[in-house]
């Protein structure tokens, strides 16, 4: 029952390890983008979540940012909420979308080795090129923005994926060499033809009683 479950999990494993690679393949070709969006206004305070999973040449990522833009004077306060965009839905409102573009280029890179290796982990202003910060004509006292990005080369996890089925594919081949040996009457441990001398390998010391464990 236990050796059924670890063989599923070995399956399991290797199925996710090659779904990685396909997607890191097809990464170089096509950009996912999931976004998830959330505008918010309270008192006078609108602010955006904006979320994003994405996955691109070779690379999986997550970026959040976050900004708040404070209307402190009346004037400014309504005409942003006399603007036609700015409906009482359009400002408490949650979007979901996923696009599927063509492959950019990957960012610019950074200094650390693990940057270079890809992997980021830190926050950055003005990650996302899809951002447009608001233009400067628009009535705005005070604004607070607030980046995160985090990324991962796929190879990474696709070696994470590979490590149970390697061991599992070792562990299978030792099992099969003990077989045989056991099989030819030679020692388990160094294969030392053992039929003149069954209880003790007089190469390696190696004793039956130990074979049978
Ligand atoms: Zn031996």
């Amino acid at each position: 029952m236990k050796r059924r479950l670890l063989n599923l999990l070995t399956a399991l494993s290797l199925l996710l390890c090659v779904a990685v690679v396909i997607t890191a393949v097809r990464s170089f070709w096509t950009e996912d983008r999931f976004r998830w969006m959330r505008f918010d206004f309270q008192d006078r305070t609108r602010t955006t979540s904006e979320a994003h999973l994405w996955i691109n040449h070779g690379h999986i990522g997550f970026e959040r940012s976050r900004w708040e833009i404070t209307y402190h004077s009346d004037t400014a306060l309504s005409a942003m909420l006399s603007h036609p965009s700015n409906t009482p839905d359009r400002l408490r409102r949650s979007l979901y979308g996923h696009d599927s573009a063509q492959a950019t280029p990957p960012a610019p890179r950074y200094d650390s080795i693990w940057a270079q290796l890809g992997f980021v982990g830190r926050k950055v202003r003005n990650v996302s090129p899809s951002f447009k910060p608001p233009p400067s004509q628009e009535p705005v006292t005070s604004s607070v923005r607030d980046d995160k990005v985090y990324a991962t080369p796929l190879w990474a996890p696709a070696l994470l994926f590979a490590l149970h089925p390697a061991l599992w594919s070792v562990r299978q081949w030792k099992r099969t060499v003990a077989r045989r040996r056991s099989r030819a009457g030679l020692c388990l441990r160094c294969g030392y033809d053992l039929r003149a001398t069954p209880a003790r390998c007089p190469e390696c010391g190696y004793t039956l009683a130990g074979a049978t464990a």
